[in-house]
């Protein structure tokens, strides 16, 4: 997974597929990314981009136009949006940046490119049914500070209802196959 928005980088006639803009224009959320003229306003606005020097919504928005499927699925930039929904309020044009940028992730994770960081995640809510396991240590100063235990993570139900669900198919498989070796 590259590390940028890979914007720099030169870009190959093979990588272009013009359709993408359209596939993402039918989801929800993703209707308006036609209407972008790249004013940049998104990104002088977005909190995460003024403490970054490679997350770029606008950039995001822009290789998406521009039909770069596989280059702006693989970039890890697309996970540092902080979902605050800033650009959205901003954008001159209506476009629902936040929402294109989940937009995105989804269909990233769809095809399992997502960071080990959220991959880790999943598992851990699948195992306990919390987000990331916390450790021995911190349940026993609980009980040494006369705090009452923590509620029990559901699991079972959680795996039931998330049945289905493609990125934790894919995973899973992942966690198979790495067992197996
Ligand atoms: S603010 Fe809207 S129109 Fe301007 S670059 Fe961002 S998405 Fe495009
Ligand atoms: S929703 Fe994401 S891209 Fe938009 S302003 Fe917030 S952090 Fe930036």
């Amino acid at each position: 997974m590259s590390e940028t928005a890979d914007s720099r980088e030169t870009i190959k006639s093979s990588e272009i597929e013009p359709s993408f803009k359209y596939e993402l224009s039918k989801m929800h959320g993703g209707e308006k990314i036609l209407r972008c003229f790249q004013c940049g306003t998104c990104t002088s606005d977005c909190p995460v981009a003024r403490f970054s020097e490679t997350y770029r919504p606008r950039t995001i928005i822009h290789m998406a136009q521009l039909g770069l499927r596989e280059r702006v699925l693989k970039s890890n930039t697309l996970w540092l949006c902080a979902a605050c929904f800033t650009c959205t309020d901003r954008c001159p044009q209506g476009v629902e940046v936040a929402s294109v940028i989940r937009v995105l992730r989804n269909l990233a994770a769809e095809e399992g490119i997502a960071p080990a960081v959220f991959k880790e995640q999943a598992f851990c809510i699948l195992d306990s049914g919390y987000a990331y396991k916390i450790p021995e240590l911190r349940i026993k100063k609980r009980e040494t500070q006369g705090l009452p235990p923590l509620p029990k993570g559901n699991p079972k139900n959680l795996r039931k209802s998330l049945t289905g669900v493609k990125f934790l198919e894919i995973i899973k498989k992942e966690r198979e196959q790495q067992n197996e070796q």
